[in-house]
């Protein structure tokens, strides 16, 4: 068992946060497969280190990459009828879903931008899919903050589609977001009737 390790017993996807199965056991993988986000215990998570964003972001990265994609289920059958995402997602322990992207982060990040892509004017977040701001202008971030995931354009929303490393900053900043149940950074812009899922299927696929 690894120092640190706050969970002995994982009965919690930590990708998903689906609780068919025990997934991890005495700090050993069981190779359990998640009926609903499809990741099997010890091969995407084993490199995985609660306390800090480098040890965690993989894990957000790939879901961020499966929430981006539609939050599908390996195994359908298994899905309840009255399925709710973010009330599941709420599940995922805590050091797998802490502790936030650091300040310096955003530093490194600034100072690549000048190597990130844009599809020209962008009125679609490349994180969470909220569609509306006009976030990226003539191939040029707008600075502006997301009302619903609260990342910054240029800042937060860096990549470059087409390759897994590339696409990691906007997919580990989403699937942060989606492990914390995907609150809105202003609550009083959320819609009544809001589904994350409809507004994460605006995406431009690129970015997903
Ligand atoms: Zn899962
Ligand atoms: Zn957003």
């Amino acid at each position: 068992m690894t120092a640190g390790m706050p969970v002995v017993l994982e009965q919690f996807c930590r990708r998903c946060g689906w609780d068919e199965e025990i997934f991890w056991e005495d700090g050993r993988p069981t190779g359990a497969i998640c009926d609903c986000c499809g990741s099997e215990s010890g091969i995407g998570d084993m490199g995985a280190r609660p306390g800090t964003w480098d040890g965690v972001k993989g894990l957000h990265d790939v879901r961020g990459w499966w929430i981006g994609h539609g939050a599908r289920w390996t195994s359908p059958g298994s899905r309840p009828p009255d399925w709710d995402l973010l009330r599941q997602l709420r599940n995922i322990p805590e050091p797998w879903r802490t502790p936030p992207p650091p300040a310096d982060d955003r530093e490194r990040r600034a100072a690549g931008r000048a190597a990130s892509a844009s599809l020209g004017t962008e009125t679609a977040c490349r994180i969470c899919g909220l569609s509306g701001p006009v976030f990226w202008r003539d191939g040029e971030p707008t600075g502006t903050v997301c009302p619903c995931c609260g990342g910054e354009s240029g800042l937060d929303d860096l990549g470059h589609p087409g390759a897994r490393e590339t696409m990691r900053t906007i997919r580990a900043r989403r699937g942060h977001w989606a492990g914390l149940g995907a609150p809105w950074a202003d609550p009083a812009a959320r819609p009544a009737d809001w589904d994350v899922l409809v507004q994460l299927g605006a995406l431009p696929p690129v970015w997903r």
